[in-house]
């Protein structure tokens, strides 16, 4: 399991630049995705061969006392509580604040392992900078900057080495489980995740059933359905009361972001009577960015009449559109309605996520798409696409070698994207291209 670093800190000190400074560089391949990047608050870093999971707890209030404001704190604590590592951002100009005394006690409470960033240190003294944080009480304090990135790389490294060596990597990710697809459910709070796993698992034989031994682990239910093996690893935070299965915990940012990781395939659960909200895009950027098989299930579609359904389709194809690969099922949890569809298309995008393209059908599809349409010129160059090969699965990577392509333009990188995607039916996972340039 990829750790996960969690920022806090007061306003302005500096959190949300780090992040992107963090999660920026790790995936050109699908930073580019329009309506993806913007303030997003978890994402994927890299340090050497040592990934990582950020959560910005940035905009939370760590002290109000009610309202949405007492929310957002409870989102801060819970985050707290649920991380690996926090790394606590204060501001090395603007000096020990007040408030920073008191996120400090709560940190030291939590008992998680904790280290200071003392951020916008550029051109300062080190040694003065840090000098009064000690006073926090969290050990020794980081000088950095997260705009010029200095000490930086320091800072992640000593917050990862809290935890000990890092576990091998697996190539393939979390796509091993032989027979068993592991899957989870995912959507912020009250979409309807608990009501459908219930009407999943009424059905099917419950296998195994573990009871999680923290607040920190993640419950998994086997189950068999039409002859194949599921694992649901769980995120709303299911506890089994005599039959059923019900929710008792609040959204947990970490545990769903943890459980996407580990899955081979993600049912995205969507509300059908509510709008699309920051938060659901932003679950969705971050299965998109960890390349996850994905089904959509819009949820709560009993009862709406056709108007209504035909804006709701609208506007989701509207706000989702980076979504556009993945399969949109309207479905309703409470009577059952389009739920076996939803796990044909899971099976079908997991398919598609492992799929194995030979050479010679990627070059064929290729020169094809070329064919039909030439790679625009840039300037004196002209992009020459001479094959392709596979250069992973899961999600599936394409890499295509030739000259000039550099030049290649993103319009164009998606027309190859689509020509392939179509070609070797690829629906439900997310594709990526890489341009190699031979030598
Ligand atoms: P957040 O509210 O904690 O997420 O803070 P932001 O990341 O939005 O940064 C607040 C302000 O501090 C912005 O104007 C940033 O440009 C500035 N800032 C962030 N990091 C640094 C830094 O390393 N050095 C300096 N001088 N300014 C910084
Ligand atoms: P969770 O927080 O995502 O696990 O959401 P729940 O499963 O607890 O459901 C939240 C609320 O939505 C409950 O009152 C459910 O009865 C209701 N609900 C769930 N699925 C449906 C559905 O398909 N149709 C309707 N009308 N209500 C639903």
């Amino acid at each position: 399991m990829k750790p996960t670093v969690v920022l806090v800190g007061r306003p302005n000190v500096g959190k949300s630049t780090l992040f992107n400074r963090l999660t920026k560089t790790r995936d050109a391949l699908v930073a580019d995705i329009p309506g993806l990047t913007r303030d997003r608050h978890y994402g994927h870093g890299r340090i050497g061969d040592r990934p990582f999971l950020v959560v910005d707890t940035g905009g939370f209030e760590p002290l109000a006392k009610d309202g949405i404001m007492h929310e957002m704190a409870r989102q801060t604590e819970q985050a707290i509580a649920e991380a690996d590592v926090v790394v606590f951002v204060v501001d090395g100009r603007a000096g020990l604040a007040a408030l920073d005394k008191e996120i400090a006690v709560k940190l030291r409470r939590a008992g998680r392992p904790a280290l200071v960033a003392v951020n916008k240190a550029e051109g300062l003294n080190p040694g003065v900078v840090g000098a009064e944080f000690h006073e926090l009480g969290l050990g020794e304090p980081h000088p950095i900057s997260a705009t010029h990135g200095e000490g930086v790389r320091a800072l992640v490294e000593a917050a990862l080495d809290t935890l000990g060596p890092a576990p091998a990597e697996d190539e393939e990710g979390a796509a091993v489980a032989d027979d068993v697809l592991k899957v989870a459910i995912v959507g912020r709070p009250n979409v309807g995740k608990s009501t459908m796993i219930n009407a999943l698992l009424g059905e099917e034989r419950v296998i195994a059933f573990d009871q999680p031994g923290t607040t920190r682990d993640a419950i998994d239910i086997d189950f068999e359905r039409a002859g194949r093996k599921y694992r649901l690893t769980d995120t709303a935070g299911l506890r089994r009361k005599g039959k059923v299965f019900e929710t008792i915990e609040k959204f947990s940012v970490i545990k769903t972001l943890q459980s996407i990781e580990e899955a081979n395939a993600v049912v995205l659960v969507l509300d059908a009577r509510q709008e699309v909200s920051d938060q659901d895009a932003h679950i969705a950027g971050f299965i998109v960015e960890s390349g996850r098989a994905l089904t959509i299930a819009v949820n709560k579609w009993d009862g709406l009449d056709p108007y209504v359904r035909e804006r709701v389709k609208v506007d989701l194809e509207r706000k989702l559109k980076f979504l556009d690969f993945a399969r949109f099922h309207y479905v309703s949890a409470l009577t059952g309605l389009g739920l076996e569809q939803v796990f044909r298309s899971v099976d079908a995008a997991y398919k598609a996520a492992t799929a194995n393209l030979p050479t010679p059908q990627l070059t064929r599809a290729l020169i094809d798409a070329v064919a039909r349409q030439q790679p625009p010129r840039h300037g004196v160059f002209r992009p020459k696409m001479r094959y392709a090969h596979q250069g992973g699965r899961n999600p599936p990577l394409i890499v295509i070698h030739g000259n000039a392509l550099e030049h290649i333009s993103d319009s164009y990188r998606r027309y190859l994207e689509s020509y392939f995607r179509e070609t070797f039916r690829l629906q439900g996972t997310p594709l990526r291209i890489q341009f190699n340039v031979s030598h």
